[in-house]
């Protein structure tokens, strides 16, 4: 069997509980070495191999995935975060599928919700947004167009930016564009659960500058919108006066 895994955004405790037994029980395990803490390979067994995707083609990738499989052995795939978010699997899933090779995927704690877990927020605020954006600024690999980040912003939505720290002065020139305002805020957080995590706080007037006096060039998220601390309405789910499935109304 071959098991997809999300290892979660970093520290070694935000796996699951099922990615943990894998890890446990694997006899190889192919993980993301850019990404991915080595400290989650402490938990696997003696005599298991190791292998760094990093410096791997996805047809070499593969060719491991095969040879070990046919030999029946347990092979974990260890993805950063949430494999299903630009986790590059969809590629794998269909070679192995062509082969006719078993395969499940366990999901992980992704890196935007451990961002937001380090500034303590709350993406979804009633009276601010109710919608998550998920995205990236074009880089090398390209984006659809009618996903540009201005048009994106215009929404006015709260937005988890991946892979774009690098580039975060024109993230920022696109999404003054679209939100039509430039104190919108704006949170960097760098290496979220890990040991040298940074949190940077400003908005789209001065983030780009102090994440530069930082000197953080990737390995980033950049989460933006009002929900960071605009004002909001308290939430009806556990307002006194709102009934719902599991509570009634206190009159
Ligand atoms: N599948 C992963 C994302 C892989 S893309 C997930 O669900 O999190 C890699 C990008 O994710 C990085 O460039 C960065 O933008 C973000 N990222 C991954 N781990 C992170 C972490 N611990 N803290 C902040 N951003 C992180």
């Amino acid at each position: 069997m071959i098991s997809f895994v999300g290892a979660g955004p970093g520290d070694v405790d935000l796996i699951t509980v099922r990615g943990r037994r894998l890890l446990e029980k694997a006899d190889v395990v192919i993980y993301a070495g850019s990404l991915v803490s080595r400290d989650h390979l402490t938990f696997c067994k003696e005599g298991c191999k190791f292998y760094d995707s990093a410096s791997m083609t996805l047809e070499e990738v593969i060719e491991v995935m095969e040879r070990e499989y046919r030999q029946g052995k347990r092979v974990v795939r260890l993805h950063t975060g949430d494999p299903s978010i630009y986790g590059a699997i969809k590629e794998q899933m269909d070679l192995l599928e062509e082969k006719g090779i078993e395969f499940e995927v366990v999901p992980g704690v992704s890196s935007f919700t451990a961002s937001c877990a380090a500034i303590k927020g709350e993406f979804t605020l009633p009276g601010i947004s109710q919608t998550v954006i998920i995205t990236r600024l074009e880089g090398r690999t390209p984006v659809p167009s009618s996903e540009s980040l201005e048009l994106l912003a215009f929404h006015k939505a709260s937005m988890a930016i991946f892979l774009s720290v690098g580039s975060i002065e024109r993230a920022v020139e696109k999404l003054k564009q679209g939100y039509g305002r430039s104190d919108v805020p704006v949170a960097v957080v760098y290496k979220a659960t890990w040991e040298d995590e940074k949190v940077i706080i400003g908005t789209l007037d001065d983030i780009a500058q102090k994440v530069r006096d930082q000197g953080i060039e990737n390995f980033a998220m950049i989460l933006v919108g009002d929900f960071i601390n605009g004002k909001y309405e308290r939430s009806r789910l556990y307002d006194p006066s709102f009934a719902h499935g599991f509570r009634r109304a206190v009159k």
